[in-house]
């Protein structure tokens, strides 16, 4: 049996074919390539269907269900002629971010916010998004999983399945960023089933408005408007709860008699969240950045408790590479990209060497070498480091080097751990 490759094909606004026929069509463009390189990217095509209402194909993941093949990483390449494609067509959604207010006699407040899926502020995210381990791939296997038998009806006493996802670790590690990355890939993958979805993004801090002392019946108001779009079976609904130890928090903070506003709040959240889970098609997504401080009734909720934690200097390295790539894609800077190394074990030989090939001329070893010093570092502050260097280190409009920009990228990692608190 064949292995599954999972394959992206974005359609333009203006595209009018029907799904069925562009599949074929994608299928007869990319069997004529022979060779496809898993985590690339097609803009050019043969077939004039396709140059008209294509906008890119994302040659993505080997599916898992065949041990017979080794699960590859990006960069690997696979012969068509071996694989099942699985062809997944959307249409990316423009509308952006829509607020949702609600409202009392005290005033008004954000409460949540929407995104209709796909939406275009997350395309790219999940290729953007570099961890150590296979988070990624288990958690969209999870996700599918937890649908699928949501789907099937399966009885959630016999087998646990809440559909409630908890990410914790360190802040800036991606967490919120994975959450909306899945979001929108599961309404890719799915969009078979599920012809709609939609993200919405709780905001905690809007509810624990001190001027909120209905609190409670706006939570309630807030989640009628969620139960309504999840009435309809054909969309897929994701709600996102960000820092959910804020809710605990506030449940900790009681100490008096009378329930306070906040702990209201906290109350009407978790019940309303668990009201929700009836639905099966709504899928829960929750981050923290202190575990220990999220209120127990809650973790238990989770299906999938995943710690994400710092990135390795691997993991660093890796981010660096992208961030160079689109430096080198736009001119920012010239130079020559080294091949990314994807071997782990390669990468930390070459560590334990560095010292011996500091006097090389090419890139690969001082970039290894910085990504070895920004260890400690989250993935948000080394997305910064190039912003940084051009604003302190090089001035941007001039012609720069990529080794003269690795060598201030080091100037700069070293500036930012000595701020660090
Ligand atoms: P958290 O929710 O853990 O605080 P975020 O998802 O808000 O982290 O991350 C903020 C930004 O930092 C992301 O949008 C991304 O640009 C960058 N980032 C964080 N972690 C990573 C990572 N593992 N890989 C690549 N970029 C990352």
């Amino acid at each position: 049996m064949a292995c599954n490759l999972n394959v992206e094909v974005i359609i333009n606004e203006h595209s009018v074919f029907k799904k069925k026929s562009l599949i074929g069509y994608v299928k007869d463009e990319l069997l004529k390539r022979t060779v496809l390189r898993l985590g690339s990217k097609i803009t050019t095509f043969e077939l004039e269907a396709l140059q008209e209402n294509v906008e890119a194909i994302f040659i993505c993941e080997l599916g898992r269900e065949n041990n017979s093949f080794e699960f590859s990483g990006d960069g690997s390449t696979v012969n068509v002629s071996d694989v099942d494609l699985c062809i997944h067509i959307y249409r990316l959604n423009r509308e952006g971010a829509v607020a949702e207010s609600i409202g009392g006699d005290e005033g008004e407040t954000t409460a949540a916010t929407h995104y209709m899926l796909p939406a275009t502020s997350f395309h790219g995210l999940w290729e953007s998004l570099i961890f150590d381990s296979d988070i990624k791939t288990d958690l969209l296997q999870y996700a599918r999983a937890m649908l699928y038998l949501s789907k099937c009806g399966v009885n959630s006493q016999l087998i646990s399945c809440n559909r409630v996802v908890l990410l914790h670790g360190p802040p800036g590690t991606g967490k919120t960023s994975l959450c909306k990355a899945l979001a929108q890939k599961i309404s890719v993958r799915m969009a078979d089933i599920y012809s709609q979805a939609v993200l919405v993004e709780i905001n905690s801090h809007g509810l624990f408005s001190r001027f909120f002392s209905e609190s409670g019946k706006l939570v309630s108001r807030l989640f009628s408007k969620f139960a309504e779009m999840a009435a309809d079976p054909r969309t897929l609904v994701f709600i996102l709860v960000d820092e959910v130890e804020s809710l605990a928090h506030s449940r900790a903070s009681f100490t008096g008699n009378e329930p306070s506003d906040a702990i209201r709040v906290v109350n009407a959240l978790l019940t309303h969240l668990d009201m929700l889970k009836e639905h099966c098609n709504v899928m829960i997504l929750t981050t923290s950045n202190i575990t220990g401080a999220i209120d127990i009734a809650f973790v238990d909720r989770a299906d999938i408790k995943a710690f994400i934690p710092q990135p390795s200097p691997f993991a660093i390295y890796s981010i660096y590479h992208s961030c160079l790539e689109e430096l080198l894609r736009v001119g920012v800077i010239i130079g020559t990209c080294p091949d990314k190394m994807k071997d782990r074990k390669k990468f930390l030989d070459v560590q334990s060497e560095t010292s011996k090939h500091l006097g090389i001329g090419n890139t690969e070893i001082p970039l290894i070498e910085l990504a070895r010093e920004s260890e400690g570092l989250t993935g948000r502050s080394l997305r910064k480091v190039p912003l940084r260097v051009l604003s302190t280190q090089l001035v941007p409009e001039k012609v720069i080097r990529l080794e003269e920009f690795i060598a201030a990228m080091l100037t700069v990692v070293k500036q930012m751990k000595s701020e660090q608190l």
